[in-house]
């Protein structure tokens, strides 16, 4: 078995033990691994050698930051954003009700007063204001605050108005509908060319690491000025109370508690990311569970239930997760097993071992429930469409648009998708005719597409090969297998 030290020192450590684990199991044992119950009992922790662990906030290691961030200020005034990152680091180590917290703060409004930005200046002083500034510096800070107030009533009102908050992820031509076959959208009235039929904002997304500590881990904005930190883990921010309570409700509820975890288990480079959307997606399918297990047993699997689930148009964005329950299909249907099918279950199993069994902020809520590893069968078939139904294109960010996803593609498109801001935003190149499909160009994916693993699927000798026989689709530094 491929050593631990190897897998840790791996780019992509949890693709690269799947692909390896997969061909020492295929390959020299010749294990059968038809089903992912099978792959279960096979597959055992100990492979995974990164042990459990949360970076604990800490107050000192926040005036520390801190300190960095006003030494990165000092030395380059003009060009804030190192230091608007380390005092962002150290908004996020900063322990709830710390007077670090108003320290962070703080700092970050001088910054903003020093590049005229003074609307966020004050939003900055009143963070501080009401996260236990210290009483005997307050003095300073109200003078800013003065000052700043003073300044902004001598600025002409340009009459620009703040955007609308997020309402809603996506507006949908209402002659829109999914095909007769449930394969692709199509139009039931004619449209003309330059019509945008589809305009959506990803419904899940994951940053890049390096933004972390600059873009909003909820909805994706570049707001570096008045990130908020999560109350409990020191690696996500939000651009406003609004994303950071969704993103609670809908995801961050789970992944606080292994937020470091996850960083580990999604390391390499960008295609690593598309697993860490479908984990986003399936909580979708965890909240549901928890909320109602019988019924959403019930809605997963009777005949009757999954085909109200099959026409996306028809739900309420909670429910998207029961569509792609109902729509992905086991696609490794044969009984004969391929690499590309050991891989995905593989990284399944890893990702619920690491993210539900091992999660303390989940398991005990799911224990003594019954039908838990319809769970594990739904995620191993997410990974398996991952590719048809994540988007990578978007810079920065990797997401999921559930419309935009659902659009067949054509060697002659009558539609072009265009990615702009962080949004989808389908406009058609020819005018269509009642009925017909609305089609994109074929998609060049730079991703990780499983099958792709079937090139390797009897190269047992030399894994380090993998990644120059598959070019771009490869991770780099697939292990060596002793
Ligand atoms: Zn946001
Ligand atoms: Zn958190």
């Amino acid at each position: 078995m491929i050593r631990p030290e190897v897998i840790e020192k791996l780019d992509c450590p949890s693709v690269g033990l799947a692909t390896s684990w997969t061909i020492v199991q295929r390959g020299f044992r010749n294990v059968p691994l038809n089903n992912l119950e099978a792959a279960r009992t096979f597959f055992d922790r100990k492979y995974w050698p990164f042990p459990k662990r949360k970076i604990a906030q800490s107050n000192s290691k926040a005036a520390g930051l801190r300190e960095q961030g006003n030494a990165a200020y000092k030395k380059d005034p003009n060009d804030p954003g190192k230091a608007l990152e380390l005092y962002n680091q150290s908004i996020c180590m900063a322990q709830d009700g710390s007077k670090d917290l108003g320290l962070g703060y703080a700092n970050r409004s001088a910054v903003y007063f020093n590049c005229k930005q003074y609307r966020e200046c004050l939003q900055n002083i009143a963070l501080a204001r009401c996260h236990n500034y210290p009483a005997e510096m307050m003095p300073k800070l109200l003078q800013r605050e003065a000052r700043c107030k003073q300044l902004l009533m001598m600025e002409v009102d340009d009459g620009e108005s703040e955007t609308a908050g997020t309402t809603g992820h996506c507006a949908i031509k209402s002659c829109l509908e999914l095909c007769q076959d449930g394969k692709g959208i199509c139009t039931n009235r004619s449209l003309d060319v330059g019509e945008k039929v589809l305009v959506e904002k990803p419904f899940v997304l994951v940053l890049e690491a390096e933004f972390a500590y600059e873009r909003c881990d909820y909805c994706g904005e570049s707001n570096a000025h008045n990130l908020l930190p999560c109350r409990d883990c020191t690696a996500v921010m939000y651009c406003s109370e609004e994303c950071r309570e969704q993103s609670l409700q809908r995801y961050h509820q789970f992944e606080c508690e292994i937020v470091d975890d996850l960083q580990l288990l999604f390391r390499g480079p960008k295609a690593t990311r598309m697993f860490h959307v479908i984990l986003r997606l399936f909580w979708h399918a965890v909240l549901l569970f928890l909320e109602d297990t019988e019924g959403f047993l019930r809605r997963i699997e009777t005949p009757a239930e999954l085909e109200k689930y099959r026409d996306p148009f028809t739900l309420e964005p909670s429910d998207y997760v029961l569509h792609l329950n109902a729509t992905c299909v086991e696609t490794y249907a044969d009984a004969a097993p391929e690499t590309g099918k050991c891989v995905a279950q593989i990284m399944a199993i890893l990702m619920y071992v690491i993210a539900v069994e091992e999660n303390t902020s989940l398991w005990p809520r799911l224990e003594g429930k019954q039908g838990k590893t319809k769970l594990l069968d739904l995620l191993y078939r997410l990974i398996q469409h991952m590719g048809r139904l994540v988007n990578e294109d978007v810079e920065h960010v990797t997401c999921f648009f559930p419309f935009a996803s659902l659009l067949q593609c054509s060697d002659s498109p009558n539609a072009e998708q265009l990615l702009q801001n962080l949004q989808s935003v389908v406009v058609l190149k020819c005018p269509i005719a009642e009925g017909e499909k609305i089609t994109i160009v074929k998609k060049i994916h730079n991703t990780v597409n499983l099958t792709g693993y079937q090139i390797i699927q009897h190269n047992t000798v030399d894994v380090d090969e993998i990644g120059n026989g598959l070019g771009d689709r490869s991770f780099p530094n697939t292990a060596r297998i002793p």
